[in-house]
């Protein structure tokens, strides 16, 4: 039977995308327990100031092979985080998340994904860049 389609998590800000959090001055997500629609308007607007992926966290549908963080058989973005989630100190309590039921990061890692999931921001391009200077 083939597997259903799942939600990526950490997509980009575009049509057919859904808010799922929004990011805090801490830098952690708060996830919305009802996701919301990405709207051009909102887009447009979105787009004014920084990334919106530094701002919100948005799902859309899993691309799997359309995507170059498709390993072959799962989402290498969560398989690389949760290699690292030893490391990680902070415990956190399962946020209400609006798409749990189709999330491909919950599908391979379960609530371990949820527990990390809240400290990951989709675009930190800037901030990797100043770490590995
Ligand atoms: S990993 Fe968990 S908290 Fe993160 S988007 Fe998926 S279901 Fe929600």
């Amino acid at each position: 039977m083939e597997e259903e389609k799942k939600s990526c998590p950490s997509a980009v800000c575009d049509e057919g995308a859904q808010v799922i959090g929004i990011v805090t001055a801490q830098g952690t997500v708060n996830f919305l327990s009802q996701p919301l629609p990405v709207t051009k308007e909102f887009i447009a607007t979105a787009h004014k100031g920084r990334s919106p992926e530094k701002r919100f966290r948005f799902s859309n549908r899993c691309a799997e092979n359309g995507c170059r963080q498709w390993t072959g058989n799962g989402c290498g973005i969560i398989e690389a985080v949760m290699e690292q989630s030893e490391r990680i100190s902070v415990k956190i309590r399962l946020p209400k998340c609006g798409i749990r039921s189709d999330c491909r990061w919950y599908y391979q890692s379960g609530a371990d994904a949820c527990a990390v999931c809240p400290l990951i921001v989709s675009d930190n391009y800037e901030e990797q860049k100043y770490i590995e200077k």
